[in-house]
């Protein structure tokens, strides 16, 4: 599903920063993993090279047997919301919109109705829980509503594949568990392919294999 070659990234903001130095990674359709590694070890940037959010500047990103290069912005778009879902550790949800509504909006991004694109979502929603909170807006809801409400938006287009930084971050040890283990059943009974990245041991180890990153390469040594 994944397969990073070489990968290098330097950020140059005055001061080059060469933060990913050759990094090569596989992930298999299906699998569920974790990233690891130090504050300000590229984690992020890792993620968001995998998400299309970011360019690389040497080495190949396969995804899904397509070459991730030099796409134009209009291009990576439409495979963000053709393959990918996205979910953060600040939720990142829409604050004048309802539940619903911010589920529902990846689907208006395909051209889906205003009334099959809101149905779908509050089936989503109503599968994960959370059909009471539907008409709510994000500041009405629990950190962990608000997460999963950010999973359902993930959720509604299908994708291949689901990136997680930090997913648990803001959230206290039992809201995180439930977000968890929202995350393998999603991964386990849907098959969805997952990458998340945690700086907590307790949630790397809950996933199929922990990767580390270390000096912008993974260290394989680790465990
Ligand atoms: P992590 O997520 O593992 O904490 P990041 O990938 O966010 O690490 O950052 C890796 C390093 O790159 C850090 O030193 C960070 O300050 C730097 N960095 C991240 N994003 C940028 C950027 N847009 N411009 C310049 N430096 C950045
Ligand atoms: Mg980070």
């Amino acid at each position: 599903m994944i397969k990073l070659r070489n990968i290098h990234k330097t950020y140059d903001n005055g001061t080059p920063l060469h933060v990913l130095k050759g990094l090569d990674l596989d992930v298999g359709k299906g699998e569920m993993i974790a990233i690891m590694g130090q504050s300000g070890s590229g984690k992020s940037t890792l993620l968001n090279i995998l998400g299309i959010l970011d360019n690389y500047d040497e080495g190949s990103y396969m995804l899904d047997g397509k070459l991730i290069k030099n796409l134009t912005e209009n291009e990576a778009a439409m495979l963000r919301n053709e393959k990918m879902g996205f979910i953060f550790q600040s939720f990142n949800l829409i604050s004048y919109k309802n539940a619903v509504e911010n589920v529902a909006l990846p689907l208006y991004y395909r051209g889906v109705s205003r009334r099959q694109r809101n149905n779908m979502a509050m089936e989503l929603l109503d599968k994960l829980g959370l059909a009471d909170w539907a008409g709510h807006k994000p500041n009405e809801m629990s950190g962990g509503q608000k997460q999963r409400v950010a999973i359902a938006r993930a959720l509604i287009t299908s994708p291949l594949l689901i990136l997680a930084d930090e997913p648990t971050g803001a959230l206290d040890s039992v809201t995180s568990q439930e977000v968890m283990d929202l995350l393998k059943d999603v991964n386990k009974n849907m098959g969805i392919t997952i990458v998340c990245v945690t700086h907590e041991r307790s949630i790397a180890e809950q996933t199929g294999r922990v990767v580390h990153i270390k000096d912008g390469l993974v260290d394989e040594g680790a465990y």
